[in-house]
Protein backbone atom coordinates (compact mmCIF):
# COMPACT_ATOMS: atom_id res chain seq x y z
CA UNK A 1 0.00 0.00 0.00
CA UNK A 2 1.36 3.54 -0.67
CA UNK A 3 1.41 6.41 1.81
CA UNK A 4 -0.94 8.25 -0.59
CA UNK A 5 -3.63 4.83 -0.04
CA UNK A 6 -2.69 4.62 3.48
CA UNK A 7 -3.38 8.36 4.59
CA UNK A 8 -6.63 7.68 2.30
CA UNK A 9 -7.91 4.93 4.17
CA UNK A 10 -6.86 6.48 8.01
CA UNK A 11 -9.11 9.28 7.53
CA UNK A 12 -11.79 7.82 5.80
CA UNK A 13 -11.89 4.78 7.99
CA UNK A 14 -11.16 6.71 11.22
CA UNK A 15 -12.14 10.21 11.17
CA UNK A 16 -14.49 11.09 8.51
CA UNK A 17 -17.44 9.43 8.39
CA UNK A 18 -17.53 9.20 4.51
CA UNK A 19 -18.83 11.16 1.45
CA UNK A 20 -22.38 11.75 1.74
CA UNK A 21 -24.76 12.87 3.48
CA UNK A 22 -26.87 9.79 4.40
CA UNK A 23 -22.84 8.29 6.08
CA UNK A 24 -23.11 11.25 7.91
CA UNK A 25 -26.74 10.97 9.53
CA UNK A 26 -26.08 6.91 9.57
CA UNK A 27 -22.81 7.15 11.60
CA UNK A 28 -24.84 10.17 14.11
CA UNK A 29 -27.83 7.28 14.33
CA UNK A 30 -24.87 5.17 15.90
CA UNK A 31 -23.29 7.40 18.06
CA UNK A 32 -26.96 7.98 19.51
CA UNK A 33 -27.53 4.38 20.08
CA UNK A 34 -24.56 4.80 22.59
CA UNK A 35 -26.17 7.70 24.36
CA UNK A 36 -23.70 10.49 22.46
CA UNK A 37 -25.10 13.32 20.16
CA UNK A 38 -23.29 14.35 16.79
CA UNK A 39 -21.73 17.36 15.84
CA UNK A 40 -21.76 16.78 11.86
CA UNK A 41 -18.98 19.10 9.81
CA UNK A 42 -19.29 18.79 6.36
CA UNK A 43 -15.45 19.33 4.97
CA UNK A 44 -14.36 21.97 3.32
CA UNK A 45 -12.60 25.13 4.00
CA UNK A 46 -11.12 29.20 2.65
CA UNK A 47 -13.72 28.40 -0.44
CA UNK A 48 -13.06 31.27 -3.04
CA UNK A 49 -15.31 29.98 -5.48
CA UNK A 50 -18.99 31.49 -5.52
CA UNK A 51 -20.40 28.08 -7.05
CA UNK A 52 -18.16 25.94 -4.22
CA UNK A 53 -19.54 28.32 -1.33
CA UNK A 54 -23.30 28.32 -2.95
CA UNK A 55 -22.98 24.15 -3.18
CA UNK A 56 -21.22 24.06 0.42
CA UNK A 57 -24.68 26.06 1.91
CA UNK A 58 -27.15 23.77 -0.46
CA UNK A 59 -25.47 20.69 1.74
CA UNK A 60 -26.24 22.75 4.93
CA UNK A 61 -29.47 22.81 3.83
CA UNK A 62 -30.09 19.56 2.81
CA UNK A 63 -28.28 17.69 5.83
CA UNK A 64 -30.70 20.07 8.40
CA UNK A 65 -33.92 18.71 6.27
CA UNK A 66 -32.39 15.04 6.53
CA UNK A 67 -31.45 15.51 10.31
CA UNK A 68 -35.02 16.83 10.89
CA UNK A 69 -36.58 14.07 8.84
CA UNK A 70 -34.50 11.41 10.13
CA UNK A 71 -35.30 12.99 14.09
CA UNK A 72 -30.91 12.28 15.13
CA UNK A 73 -29.66 14.09 17.54
CA UNK A 74 -27.07 15.95 15.86
CA UNK A 75 -25.78 19.62 15.84
CA UNK A 76 -23.86 20.85 12.89
CA UNK A 77 -20.57 23.07 12.95
CA UNK A 78 -19.58 25.21 10.23
CA UNK A 79 -16.55 27.03 8.89
CA UNK A 80 -17.31 30.88 7.62
CA UNK A 81 -14.72 30.36 5.26
CA UNK A 82 -16.62 27.39 3.67
CA UNK A 83 -20.00 30.15 3.40
CA UNK A 84 -18.57 32.82 1.71
CA UNK A 85 -15.75 34.76 4.47
CA UNK A 86 -13.39 34.27 1.69
CA UNK A 87 -15.00 36.21 -0.34
CA UNK A 88 -16.37 38.40 1.69
CA UNK A 89 -18.28 38.99 5.07
CA UNK A 90 -21.59 39.99 3.15
CA UNK A 91 -21.36 36.53 1.52
CA UNK A 92 -20.97 35.04 4.75
CA UNK A 93 -23.78 36.69 6.37
CA UNK A 94 -26.25 36.12 3.98
CA UNK A 95 -25.28 32.60 3.98
CA UNK A 96 -24.97 32.06 7.74
CA UNK A 97 -28.33 33.75 7.79
CA UNK A 98 -29.70 31.07 5.48
CA UNK A 99 -28.48 28.43 7.67
CA UNK A 100 -29.25 29.29 10.76
CA UNK A 101 -33.11 30.40 9.66
CA UNK A 102 -33.63 27.05 8.57
CA UNK A 103 -32.00 25.35 11.43
CA UNK A 104 -33.97 26.91 13.92
CA UNK A 105 -37.19 25.98 12.18
CA UNK A 106 -36.12 22.54 12.17
CA UNK A 107 -34.86 22.98 15.97
CA UNK A 108 -31.08 22.40 14.76
CA UNK A 109 -27.85 23.58 16.48
CA UNK A 110 -25.61 25.38 14.56
CA UNK A 111 -21.85 25.49 16.16
CA UNK A 112 -19.33 28.29 13.99
CA UNK A 113 -16.20 26.57 14.04
CA UNK A 114 -12.99 29.07 14.71
CA UNK A 115 -10.26 29.27 12.27
CA UNK A 116 -7.05 31.17 11.60
CA UNK A 117 -6.40 34.35 14.02
CA UNK A 118 -6.91 36.58 11.04
CA UNK A 119 -10.63 35.49 10.80
CA UNK A 120 -11.55 35.91 14.33
CA UNK A 121 -12.86 39.02 14.31
CA UNK A 122 -14.75 38.16 11.26
CA UNK A 123 -16.61 35.11 12.78
CA UNK A 124 -17.12 37.01 15.88
CA UNK A 125 -19.14 39.51 13.87
CA UNK A 126 -20.72 36.93 11.71
CA UNK A 127 -22.16 35.30 15.37
CA UNK A 128 -22.88 38.18 17.07
CA UNK A 129 -24.55 39.89 13.83
CA UNK A 130 -26.93 37.51 12.57
CA UNK A 131 -30.95 38.49 13.03
CA UNK A 132 -32.90 36.40 15.80
CA UNK A 133 -31.65 34.13 18.88
CA UNK A 134 -30.72 30.68 20.25
CA UNK A 135 -29.67 28.00 18.77
CA UNK A 136 -26.30 29.11 17.83
CA UNK A 137 -22.81 28.23 19.35
CA UNK A 138 -19.11 29.57 18.48
CA UNK A 139 -15.95 27.95 18.67
CA UNK A 140 -13.14 30.34 21.14
CA UNK A 141 -9.63 28.71 21.01
CA UNK A 142 -7.34 28.72 24.49
CA UNK A 143 -4.04 29.19 22.47
CA UNK A 144 -5.20 33.25 21.34
CA UNK A 145 -3.75 35.68 23.96
CA UNK A 146 -7.28 38.08 23.15
CA UNK A 147 -9.61 35.37 23.75
CA UNK A 148 -9.77 35.75 27.42
CA UNK A 149 -11.13 39.46 26.13
CA UNK A 150 -13.49 37.44 23.26
CA UNK A 151 -15.06 34.89 25.82
CA UNK A 152 -15.97 37.59 28.31
CA UNK A 153 -17.82 39.80 25.72
CA UNK A 154 -19.56 36.62 24.23
CA UNK A 155 -20.90 35.49 27.50
CA UNK A 156 -21.94 38.38 28.60
CA UNK A 157 -23.90 39.03 25.76
CA UNK A 158 -25.17 35.34 26.00
CA UNK A 159 -23.45 32.82 23.61
CA UNK A 160 -23.18 29.98 23.91
CA UNK A 161 -19.50 28.74 23.64
CA UNK A 162 -17.08 25.58 22.83
CA UNK A 163 -14.06 25.85 24.33
CA UNK A 164 -10.61 23.98 22.11
CA UNK A 165 -6.93 24.30 22.58
CA UNK A 166 -6.86 25.55 18.74
CA UNK A 167 -5.68 23.92 15.63
CA UNK A 168 -3.15 26.51 13.84
CA UNK A 169 -0.32 27.09 14.20
CA UNK A 170 -0.25 31.01 15.06
CA UNK A 171 2.85 33.46 16.01
CA UNK A 172 3.82 34.04 19.34
CA UNK A 173 2.71 37.85 19.45
CA UNK A 174 -0.97 36.53 19.39
CA UNK A 175 -0.92 33.10 20.68
CA UNK A 176 0.56 30.88 23.37
CA UNK A 177 2.92 28.25 21.64
CA UNK A 178 3.74 25.95 24.58
CA UNK A 179 1.47 22.93 25.16
CA UNK A 180 1.91 23.68 29.01
CA UNK A 181 1.17 27.17 28.11
CA UNK A 182 -1.92 26.64 26.53
CA UNK A 183 -3.38 24.00 28.57
CA UNK A 184 -3.08 26.35 31.61
CA UNK A 185 -4.92 29.13 29.58
CA UNK A 186 -7.73 26.91 28.48
CA UNK A 187 -8.01 26.01 32.67
CA UNK A 188 -8.49 29.60 33.37
CA UNK A 189 -10.82 30.40 30.34
CA UNK A 190 -12.92 26.88 31.27
CA UNK A 191 -13.22 28.10 34.84
CA UNK A 192 -14.76 31.15 33.71
CA UNK A 193 -17.25 29.56 31.92
CA UNK A 194 -17.75 27.53 35.40
CA UNK A 195 -18.69 31.04 37.34
CA UNK A 196 -20.15 32.75 34.53
CA UNK A 197 -21.77 30.65 31.78
CA UNK A 198 -24.99 28.50 32.09
CA UNK A 199 -24.29 26.88 29.06
CA UNK A 200 -21.04 25.28 27.06
CA UNK A 201 -19.07 23.00 25.27
CA UNK A 202 -15.71 21.71 26.73
CA UNK A 203 -14.25 20.08 23.80
CA UNK A 204 -10.68 18.33 24.05
CA UNK A 205 -9.22 14.87 24.40
CA UNK A 206 -7.19 15.51 26.99
CA UNK A 207 -8.00 13.79 30.49
CA UNK A 208 -6.59 15.90 33.00
CA UNK A 209 -9.24 18.91 31.70
CA UNK A 210 -11.61 16.74 31.76
CA UNK A 211 -11.82 15.37 35.01
CA UNK A 212 -11.10 18.84 36.30
CA UNK A 213 -14.33 20.50 34.51
CA UNK A 214 -16.09 17.05 36.00
CA UNK A 215 -15.07 18.00 39.38
CA UNK A 216 -15.87 21.86 38.77
CA UNK A 217 -19.83 20.90 37.77
CA UNK A 218 -20.15 18.81 40.96
CA UNK A 219 -20.12 22.67 42.41
CA UNK A 220 -21.59 24.44 39.37
CA UNK A 221 -24.22 22.61 37.84
CA UNK A 222 -23.84 23.83 34.71
CA UNK A 223 -24.98 22.39 31.14
CA UNK A 224 -22.17 21.22 29.67
CA UNK A 225 -21.23 18.95 26.65
CA UNK A 226 -18.08 17.46 26.33
CA UNK A 227 -16.90 16.99 23.34
CA UNK A 228 -14.37 15.13 21.04
CA UNK A 229 -13.23 14.48 17.27
CA UNK A 230 -14.25 11.37 15.29
CA UNK A 231 -12.28 8.17 15.88
CA UNK A 232 -9.51 9.90 18.76
CA UNK A 233 -11.16 8.94 22.13
CA UNK A 234 -14.98 7.47 21.07
CA UNK A 235 -14.54 4.73 23.76
CA UNK A 236 -13.85 7.39 26.39
CA UNK A 237 -17.11 9.26 25.03
CA UNK A 238 -19.19 6.56 25.35
CA UNK A 239 -17.74 5.89 28.76
CA UNK A 240 -18.37 9.88 29.91
CA UNK A 241 -21.92 9.37 28.35
CA UNK A 242 -22.33 6.21 30.29
CA UNK A 243 -22.18 7.96 33.86
CA UNK A 244 -24.91 10.52 32.90
CA UNK A 245 -22.80 13.16 30.73
CA UNK A 246 -23.53 15.08 27.95
CA UNK A 247 -21.11 14.32 25.24
CA UNK A 248 -21.07 15.01 21.77
CA UNK A 249 -18.46 13.51 18.76
CA UNK A 250 -17.75 16.03 15.98
CA UNK A 251 -18.35 14.13 12.55
CA UNK A 252 -16.72 15.20 9.12
CA UNK A 253 -17.59 13.78 6.08
CA UNK A 254 -17.56 14.76 2.48
CA UNK A 255 -14.53 14.20 0.33
CA UNK A 256 -12.12 17.61 1.32
CA UNK A 257 -10.59 16.02 3.80
CA UNK A 258 -6.79 16.88 2.91
CA UNK A 259 -6.91 20.13 5.08
CA UNK A 260 -8.69 18.42 8.31
CA UNK A 261 -6.47 15.35 7.80
CA UNK A 262 -3.25 17.61 8.57
CA UNK A 263 -4.83 19.51 10.94
CA UNK A 264 -5.17 15.96 13.07
CA UNK A 265 -1.57 14.04 11.71
CA UNK A 266 0.15 17.42 13.12
CA UNK A 267 -1.41 16.99 16.79
CA UNK A 268 -0.47 13.70 17.25
CA UNK A 269 2.46 14.32 14.55
CA UNK A 270 3.64 11.04 13.92
CA UNK A 271 3.71 8.04 11.15
CA UNK A 272 3.28 5.93 14.16
CA UNK A 273 -0.41 6.89 14.47
CA UNK A 274 -0.83 6.56 11.14
CA UNK A 275 0.31 2.67 10.99
CA UNK A 276 -1.26 2.22 14.59
CA UNK A 277 -4.53 3.72 13.21
CA UNK A 278 -4.55 1.33 10.16
CA UNK A 279 -5.10 -1.46 12.41
CA UNK A 280 -7.53 0.08 15.38
CA UNK A 281 -10.20 2.00 13.07
CA UNK A 282 -12.02 2.98 16.27
CA UNK A 283 -14.27 5.51 14.68
CA UNK A 284 -17.89 5.06 13.76
C1 LIG B 1 -15.31 18.80 19.31
C2 LIG B 1 -14.12 19.57 18.85
C3 LIG B 1 -14.27 20.67 18.03
C4 LIG B 1 -13.15 21.40 17.62
N1 LIG B 1 -13.32 22.54 16.89
C5 LIG B 1 -12.23 23.32 16.62
C6 LIG B 1 -12.38 24.58 15.98
O1 LIG B 1 -13.48 25.02 15.62
N2 LIG B 1 -11.25 25.33 15.78
C7 LIG B 1 -10.00 24.91 16.18
O2 LIG B 1 -9.02 25.63 16.00
N3 LIG B 1 -9.85 23.70 16.76
C8 LIG B 1 -10.93 22.91 16.99
N4 LIG B 1 -10.74 21.69 17.59
C9 LIG B 1 -9.36 21.11 17.71
C10 LIG B 1 -8.67 21.57 18.96
O3 LIG B 1 -8.38 22.94 18.89
C11 LIG B 1 -7.36 20.80 19.16
O4 LIG B 1 -6.53 21.04 18.08
C12 LIG B 1 -7.54 19.29 19.31
O5 LIG B 1 -8.69 18.99 20.04
C13 LIG B 1 -6.32 18.69 20.07
O6 LIG B 1 -6.21 19.28 21.34
P1 LIG B 1 -6.73 18.58 22.69
O7 LIG B 1 -7.56 19.58 23.40
O8 LIG B 1 -7.39 17.31 22.42
O9 LIG B 1 -5.44 18.42 23.56
P2 LIG B 1 -4.03 17.76 23.24
O10 LIG B 1 -3.17 18.16 24.40
O11 LIG B 1 -3.57 18.07 21.85
O12 LIG B 1 -4.36 16.23 23.29
C14 LIG B 1 -4.65 15.51 24.47
C15 LIG B 1 -4.44 14.05 24.16
O13 LIG B 1 -5.45 13.60 23.25
C16 LIG B 1 -4.92 12.71 22.29
N5 LIG B 1 -4.99 13.30 20.94
C17 LIG B 1 -5.19 14.60 20.61
N6 LIG B 1 -5.23 14.76 19.28
C18 LIG B 1 -5.04 13.53 18.75
C19 LIG B 1 -4.97 13.02 17.41
N7 LIG B 1 -5.11 13.80 16.34
N8 LIG B 1 -4.80 11.67 17.26
C20 LIG B 1 -4.66 10.86 18.32
N9 LIG B 1 -4.69 11.27 19.60
C21 LIG B 1 -4.89 12.58 19.81
C22 LIG B 1 -3.50 12.47 22.69
O14 LIG B 1 -3.42 11.35 23.54
C23 LIG B 1 -3.12 13.72 23.45
O15 LIG B 1 -2.05 13.53 24.32
C24 LIG B 1 -11.85 20.96 18.03
C25 LIG B 1 -11.70 19.88 18.87
C26 LIG B 1 -12.79 19.19 19.30
C27 LIG B 1 -12.58 18.04 20.23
Amino acid sequence: MDIGNAIEKLVAGRWIVGAGIKDAVGASARLNAQGVSAMINYLGENLSDIDDVESTVRVYLNLINEIHKRGVDASIAIKATQIGLTIGIGCAKRNYAKIVGLARRKGVFIWLDMERHRDVDSVIRLYTGAPGKGMVGICIQARLKRSEGDIKRLVKAGAVVRLVKGAYKEDSRVSYTSRAAVTQNYLKLMNYLFRHSKEFMIATHDTGLIREALLLNRSYRRDVTYAMLNGIRNKYAVGLAKRGNKTAIYLPFGERWLDYAFRRLREEGHLSLLIKSLFEGQGV
